[in-house]
Formats: structure tokens, sequence, C-alpha cells
């Protein structure tokens, strides 16, 4: 009889946990050693209850780490001047080191605009044409922090990356095409698939990678994976009030080797990783 896999469930939780505190001593040394805080600049437009708790999130995980941060936030019918603007200002200001421009913006304000005009010091987002030209180029960046979270699970679940089949189920510039690109980096093979691909299923089965990143309830089901593939699942959508990822996590059990489970997982890693970039740009910038 064939021997069922046991799965493994990520606690994306832990690992978030883990590196936080070992960004917290990192600050703690910059203290000791009389330097100020790093600080994280958040510019929040409208009043989009999601949008204003993640900002909540994210402030709070600075506290815990010992890092500043300051809030900018402008009403929902405010210009793309003034959201300009204030980017301008956290741009010039010198004990800001991250800029954190909070999306979606409110129709009529074009956030690729908004995002331009950060300056890529400060991109602890890692979206700006710059930084993502430098990932492009295999350059050193800061990264988008949802694919760079990514990473740090497949590495902390030891998954082989050299060589192998990687599927993304997504093609943002947010998620899906800098995974694609980070894990083309370590020598995987990799396909991007979006909406117009054909057999999505096949080609999900034959990869030892699965990302999901299409933002469609439980669109890979158990009979999509490989066996003993790693499955990342990063989408988020609601479903009749209940949060919901992109994988069918029970449908996987037996199947996957790992799973990231839709909380709990790429989440707080996310959150994770914009941290330790507010750190990095820090750290760079101390030393410019
Ligand atoms: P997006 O809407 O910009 O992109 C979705 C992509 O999925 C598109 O490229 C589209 O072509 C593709 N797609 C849509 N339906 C598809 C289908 N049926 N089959 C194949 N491909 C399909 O979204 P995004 O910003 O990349 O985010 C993706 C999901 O991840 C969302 O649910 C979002 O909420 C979530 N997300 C989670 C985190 C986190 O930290 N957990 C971070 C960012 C995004």
């Amino acid at each position: 009889m064939a021997e069922t896999l046991r799965t493994v469930v990520v606690d994306g939780l832990a690992l978030a946990e883990e590196i936080r505190k070992e960004l917290a001593e990192a600050v703690g040394r910059h203290r000791a050693a009389g330097r100020r805080a790093p600080c994280l600049a958040v510019v929040l437009v409208g009043d989009d209850p999601a949008s204003a708790s993640y900002i909540k999130g994210k402030r709070r995980a600075c506290e815990r780490v010992g890092m500043d941060s300051t809030q900018h936030e402008l009403p929902a019918t405010a210009t793309r001047e003034q959201v300009l603007e204030v980017v301008r200002r956290c741009n010039a200001e010198p004990g800001v080191d991250g800029i954190l421009v909070q999306l979606p913006l409110p129709r009529g304000i074009d956030a690729n605009e908004i995002t331009r005009t950060i300056d890529p010091a400060k991109d602890v987002d890692g979206l700006t044409p710059e930084s993502a030209g430098r990932l492009l180029l295999g350059l050193p960046s800061l990264l988008p922090c949802t694919p760079a979270g990514i990473m740090k699970i497949l590495e902390r679940y030891s998954i082989p990356l050299e060589g192998a089949r990687a599927v993304v189920i997504g093609r943002s510039n947010i998620v899906g095409k800098p995974i694609a690109l980070l894990l083309q980096r370590a020598n995987a093979t990799v396909s991007m698939c979006h909406s117009r691909t054909r057999d999505l299923r096949g080609l999900c089965r034959e990869a030892d990678i699965l990302i999901a990143a299409a933002g469609v309830p439980r669109l890979v089901r158990g009979d999509w994976v490989k066996p003993g593939a790693a499955v990342i699942d990063v989408g988020v959508s609601e479903v009749d009030g209940v949060l919901t990822g992109d994988v069918d996590t029970e449908g996987v059990q037996g199947i996957a080797r790992i799973v990231t489970p839709h909380r709990r997982g790429v989440g707080p890693m996310t959150i994770t990783m914009l941290l330790q970039n507010t750190l990095r740009a820090y750290e760079l910038r101390l030393r410019a």
C-alpha cells in the first residue's frame, strides 16, 4: 500500500516571530550605540477599513521591534498633488527611512505615479521602477515584501529550489512577477500563469513548488498538486464574511510536502519583511 505523506502546515507566525526577535535585537544594538531608531512613514489615503486595519498592524509591528513610525492620513477626496506632496515630504525628511503608501488608493489617483515618486532608498515595499528594475537585473535591492517572505518560508522549510519546477499563479507587480524572478534567480525553472493560461491544472500538477496568488478562493484543489510539492497560498478573499485562500488546504493534506495556511501563513511574513526592509534601508542610509 502506498504510504501517505504527512503534510507539514507552515507556521508563518512562528517564523515571523523568530525573525522579528532578530530585528528587535539589531534595533537594540543601534539604540545602545546612541543612534536613533529606524522609522517607517505610512501614508493612508481615504477611509477603507481594511487599509486602516493593515496600517494599524504594520505600525504595531514596528513598535514591537523598537522601530518608530509616523502616519500621514489624507481624506478620500485628496488630490493627486496632495498625495505626491506628502510622499515628497517623507522623501526629504532625514529621520524617515522607509515609506509605505497603503494600496489600493482611491479612484482617480494613479498608484503607479505615487509609487514612482518614492525615493528608491526608502522604497521598503520594493515597488518603484528602480527596485523592480534592479530585481530584474539581479542587482541588490529592497525586495517586495510578500515574495521576500515566501522565499524565507521556502528556505526555512528546506525546500530545494535549484532545478525545481515552479509554477506561479498570478502575474501582478506585487506578487506574481517578483516571486517568479526570485525563484528563477534561485535556479528554479519557472512558469508564470494567469487568467488566460490554458490547462492551469495540468501545469500545476508538474510543479515542485506551487505559488497561488490569483485571489480566487480555493482555486487549487488536491488533484492540482504533485505529490511532495511545496504549496504556498498567497490569496486572501472574503467568502460570506470568512477569509479564504487560493488553496483548498484540507484537500492538499497527504499530497503536498508543505502548505501555508491562509491565516498564519504568508501574511505575518509579509509584515516582517517590511520591518526587515526598513532596517535595511536605515542601515544603508547610515553608511551613505
Ligand atoms: P492581482 O489581482 O493584482 O493579480 C491576480 C493575478 O492572478 C492576475 O495576474 C491574474 O491574471 C491572475 N488570475 C486571476 N484569476 C485567475 C485564474 N482563475 N487562474 C489563473 N490566474 C488567475 O492580485 P495580487 O495583488 O497579486 O494578489 C493576489 C492575491 O494575494 C489576492 O488575494 C491578495 O489579496 C493576496 N495577497 C496577499 C498578501 C499576503 O500578505 N498574504 C499580500 C499580497 C497579496
